[in-house]
Parts: structure tokens; sequence; C-alpha cells
């Protein structure tokens, strides 16, 4: 006889990893009975630097070999490779880094690295890390790891988090997920130390990235109210104008031009990080660089002070994210309960200061809290996000939301919003719409991303056509449905509601896009808003009109006789008036729209005599139709 077992017990379930790929470190975590842990390598060292070494022959070098060898070989060895990941040469945000990194940035392709004479892609690179990470977690590991989840910056669009989901797959891993990092730090502060029911900030300033989200955690469930963010600001940023500050101080000491020396300048930003590192804890820090050239040694005491005067225009640049962050979640200070640090860079001081101040933490709330590691935190979440996928932990879920509006394109070239900014996903929408011209066969469905009124003023993300049964115009039926999975991946669905003929296509994602463009189209959204909706106003009252003109005229044909004279003699007057103001507007006239509203409800009166007559008419052919013949 068989009875049940826990199959559990007997086979365990496959772990997935958690990892953050990060721009300077990355690390590795798993549950393990219950417990969310960073692994180490065998040396016992939990970050692994992003760093790549690509010798002339053989493997890749990969984490601190790789680092510690950069300043030897720095044409072959890559860091930051996650700013080029996913990005194409005419991508406007690499132009700050392209002076900074030997790469190859052509128009609309990808950017590669060239290294001995082969192009290679970022997430070729990022592969390598991601393996170096994999091997670690088998050695802290009873199972191989076979899947994972991967974090990445709140704001890195639809092509980045592919090409990170590539790289994962490349290194021979089920890629589960791909989650915000701020989102899965959360995770890794809510599981210890958040009350039920918070807001919070998770302040996320790391090596190259910045973001600013703000989340709600309430009964195990996070959801993402607001991020903002920018991809092209952190740590590096720091460690650039130290670098740049350094380097003068080299050339007034009489030595090299480091910009023009790449072993110098190698060595000289490897100091600068560790200086800035050290000021965390220290007040004041020696640089020395013995032997920069055969001829001359560098020294140099830095104090916090002057790096803090050095960095504060870059850690001032986070405040605007801050503000625009909390301006989307409709908060302010006082509804935070909790502001979270994530990031390595959050151990300085002056950050700390700094979003102390801000979020107007320490007298009462919200705290700033610094509970967690904020170098592990990241990897934590992502760790704790493979345990909810794998079942370990069961009521925790993840909810995100979209940057911007989702809609379609109708008729005047108006964007009709399916799906507004800002809504928790993942969700289903849908709207039903009709045609405009008699018996058409097909209908364009025309999806759009934006805040602005007009549909090309907004992000096109794809068209497809739609094959329906003619019908007259205004009688077909097309219900158009939005879905946004948990991914983010936008579904749309155009079906025929009289045939149920249906069209299902996948757009690409509908939440990852670029800090920049999100701020970008909203500042063009509010900078336009006064014209935006006077002309969706314009175009909406011009339809009206154009609509009411055609009916009219129709009815004017079958009835008109039957109407006093007067009566269409008004009416014409009106549609007269009617064609003067639309193509005055055209000319380049001064026709507003509330003239033109103002005009609608006169040619309602004007044709309301001959409305009531086509309505009589409908009435009496139903009754009669019916067999029920009027009085
Ligand atoms: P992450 O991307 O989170 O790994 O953060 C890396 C950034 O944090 C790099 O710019 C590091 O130089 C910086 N960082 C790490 N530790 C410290 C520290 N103790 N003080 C200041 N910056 C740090």
């Amino acid at each position: 006889m068989l009875c049940r077992i826990d199959r559990g017990k007997f086979w365990p379930v496959a772990k997935i990893i958690g990892i953050d790929l990060g721009t300077t470190n990355s690390l590795v975590a798993v549950v393990d009975s219950g417990i969310p842990l960073v692994l180490a390598d065998g040396q016992g060292r939990r970050l692994t630097p992003s760093v790549v070494q690509v010798p002339a022959s053989g493997e890749p070098i990969v984490g601190w070999e790789a680092k510690r060898s950069r300043a030897a070989h720095p044409e072959t060895t890559v860091t930051s490779v996650k700013r080029f990941i996913g990005r194409r040469g005419d991508d406007l945000n690499l132009a700050k880094d392209l002076l900074a990194y030997p790469i190859n940035a052509n128009n609309k392709k990808p950017v590669t690295i060239p290294l001995h004479g082969c192009e290679w892609l970022p997430e070729e690179l990022s592969t390598e890390i991601l393996k170096t990470l994999k091997i670690i977690a088998s050695e802290g590991m009873l199972d191989k790891p076979e899947a994972a989840v991967i974090t990445v910056p709140a704001y890195f669009n639809d092509a980045q988090r592919n090409a990170t989901r590539r790289a994962g797959e490349l290194a021979g891993l089920k890629v589960e997920r791909i989650i915000n990092e701020p989102t899965a730090a959360a995770l890794a502060y809510g599981l210890n130390s958040l009350k039920e029911k918070s807001k919070i900030a998770v302040y996320d300033l790391g090596g190259g990235t910045f973001d600013l989200s703000i989340l709600e955690l309430n009964k195990g469930v996070f959801q993402v109210l607001a991020t903002c963010g920018n991809t092209c600001l952190g740590g590096d940023d720091i460690d650039r104008v130290l670098v740049e500050f350094l380097s003068k101080q080299i050339v007034k000491s009489g030595g090299p031009l480091a910009a023009e020396n790449a072993t110098v300048l190698a060595r000289v930003e490897e100091s600068a990080e560790a200086a800035k590192v050290q000021l965390s804890s220290e007040l004041e820090t020696t640089i020395a660089l013995p032997f920069l050239t055969p001829e001359f040694s560098f020294e140099f005491v830095l104090s916090r002070e002057q790096l803090e005067r050095l960095s504060k225009p870059v850690v001032k640049k986070t405040r605007e994210y801050c503000l625009k962050a909390l301006a989307d979640a409709n908060l302010n200070n006082d509804d935070l309960d909790q502001v979270i640090l994530v990031g390595g860079q959050t151990r300085m001081p002056l950050v700390q200061e700094f979003a102390a101040e801000f979020f107007g933490c320490g007298q009462g709330k919200p705290e700033l809290n610094t509970s967690q590691n904020p170098d592990e935190a990241i990897a934590l979440g992502a760790a704790i996000q493979g345990g909810i996928l794998s079942g370990d932990f069961s009521d925790l879920l993840l909810l995100d939301v979209t940057p911007l509006s989702l809609g379609i394109e109708t008729f005047g070239g108006l964007m009709n919003v399916i799906i507004p900014r800002n809504t928790t996903i993942p969700v289903k929408r849908g709207e039903a719409f009709t045609t405009v011209a008699d018996y058409q066969k097909d209908v364009l469905i025309h999806v759009l991303q934006g805040e602005r009124e007009r549909s090309l003023d907004n992000w096109s993300l794809g068209r497809f056509t739609l094959e329906f049964e003619p019908q007259p115009k205004g009688m077909a039926k097309v219900g158009v449905q939005f879905e946004i999975d948990a991914d983010g991946i936008l579904h749309v669905l155009a079906r025929d509601i009289k045939t149920g003929n249906e069209k299902i296509v996948e757009m690409r994602s509908a939440v990852d896009v670029d800090d920049a463009d999100v701020q970008q189209m909203i500042e063009e959204s509010v900078e336009h808003a006064f014209d935006d909706i006077e002309e969706r106003r314009w175009i909406e009252a011009k339809l009206r009109i154009e609509q009411t003109t055609e009916a009219t005229l129709k009815g004017l044909e079958a009835y008109g006789s039957q109407l006093p004279n007067e009566q269409r003699s008004e009416i014409e007057a009106a549609l007269t008036e009617a064609k003067e103001l639309l193509t005055e507007k055209g000319k380049g006239g001064a026709v507003t729209a509330a003239s033109l509203k103002e005009f609608n409800a006169k040619l309602d009166s004007a044709t309301q005599p001959l409305a009531d007559l086509m309505m009589d008419k409908v009435m009496e052919q139903m009754l009669e139709k019916k067999g029920i013949l009027p009085n």
C-alpha cells in the first residue's frame, strides 16, 4: 500500500538564487531554511567586483583578480559594463560615458567593446560575471544552481532588461525574474524590520545608478507607488570628480597628465575610490602613488571635508528625483514611515546627511533606516524573491507600476488612454470602440505610450490591423484590452465583438522605460499641458461638428421638406457657418476650442427640430415593424 509523502523532503525543490548584478560589485544570495544569505567565495569574500579582464588567450578573468590586474592591463579590463548593457550607439545618455571608455557606439547598433580585435557585447561580459557568481553559488549550496532572479535598476528599459536576461541565459541560468533593485532591497528590509502597512522610500545610490522608489508594504504585499532615478548617476561620478581633482594635483606637482596615460589613470582611479571609501570612516587619508612614472611619485593628504566639497554637486543631483518620486506617489515626507538606504555609496556620511535632511529624518519620522548592509540588501531581496517563486515564502507578492500611460490612437489623431500612468501591475483594462467610416473591413490598432494628448507626440509601441465584418459606421464594435503581466510585458487584444474574431499582440515591456525619457515625457506634458488640452478640445469639438453636419445633411435630404421653411433656413445657415469655422482654422484662423464648443451648442439647437423629426420617424418605423399602429 502506498501513502502520500512530503515530496519536498526527498526531492528538494531546486533553489532559485538571487543575483545583484551591480555596476561596481555583484553578489549572489540564496534562501536557506527560510533565511536569506549572501554566499561567499572560497576566500570568504561576499562581493565580487564587476570587473572582467580578457586576456589575449584563455578564459576571461573576473572579479578580484581582474580588478587587481586592471592597472597593468587597462585596455583589456572592463569595468562598469552594466552602463553599456542593452544600449545602442545613438543612445544620448552614452555621450558622457563615451569619453571615459573605449567602446564602439555606432548609430542604431548595440554598443560593443573592442578587446583583442573582437567586438564584445556588454551582455557577453556580464555573462562572465554571472558564471563566476554561479560557481560561488554552487560551492556554497547543496544543489547546483539552475535558476536565478536578477536585479536591475528600476529605470532599465526593455532592451537593457532583455540583455541582462540574455546574459543570465548565456551563463546557463534560467532567469525566473528580472526585478527592480529598490524593490529587492525593500524585500530584504521588509522581512526583518518593517511593520505592517508602511510607506517607505528606498534611496539607492550605487556605483553607477541612482533610484528613489516609494513603496507601500501592507500585509506582506509590496506595492511600488512610484520610482524615479538616473541610470548614469552614482559613486562613479564621485570617483570621476575626485580623479579630476587628483590629476590636477599631480600636474601641479610636476607629474604626468593622467588622462594621457592609461596606466597612470587606472592607478589614480583605483586610489581615488579607495580614498573615498576610507573617508567614510576617517576624517583624513593619505593617497600614495609611488612611481607613477619611473621618475615621479605622488602623495597627497585628502580630508573628508575636501571630498565632501567635491562630491556635493553629485549628491545634490539626487534631490530632483526624490522630489519627483514623492510628487508622483502623491505623498510628502510626513507620509513616509521609513527611509531605507541601499547601495555602497550610501555609506558616505555626506549621503546619509543629505537623505536625513531631505526626508526630515531625526525629528520623529520618517526614520532613516540603515539596519541592513547596503551592499547586500539587493542580493538578499533577490534571493527572497527566488524564495517566493519556489514557494519558500508564500505570503509575499511584488507589485510594480506603469511609469507612463498606455493607450491607442483614435480618430482625429488623439491618444485614448486605457491604462493611466502609475497604475499597479499586473493589470487588465479594456474599452470598446467603433468605426468612423462605413463598411470598414479592418481597423488599425496603434498602441501608444506617453502623457501627451495628440498621438504623434507620444511614443509608438507598435501597430497591427484587426480584420472584421464590414458594418455601417458606428455599428461595428471593437473591444481593445490591454494586459500588463507581472514582468511588465504589454499584451494587446483587439476583438470584433460581433464575430469574436480577435488578435493578441505582445508589445515590448510597458514598465521598462529609460528614466530620462520618462522625465522628458512628463516635463513636456506639463510644458504643453495648456496647448495640448486646447488641441484635444478643438479636435473633439471639430469631430462633433462634422458628425452633426453629416447626420443633418442626411436628415435634410430625407425629411427636410417636412420642416417649416424658417427652421430649414436656420439649419442651412448653421451648416454654412460650420463649414466656414472649420476651414478658417485650417487656414490658420483663430477659432478656439471654446468658440467651437459654443458653436456646437448653437448647431444642436438649430438642428433640434430636425433631430426630433428624425426620432419620430424612427419610432414610427419601429412600431410599424412590431405591428403597433399609431393612434
Ligand atoms: P554598489 O553599486 O551598491 O556596489 O556601490 C558601489 C559604490 O559604492 C562604489 O562607487 C563604491 O566606491 C561605493 N562605496 C562602497 N563602499 C563605500 C564606503 N564605505 N564609502 C563610500 N562609498 C562606498
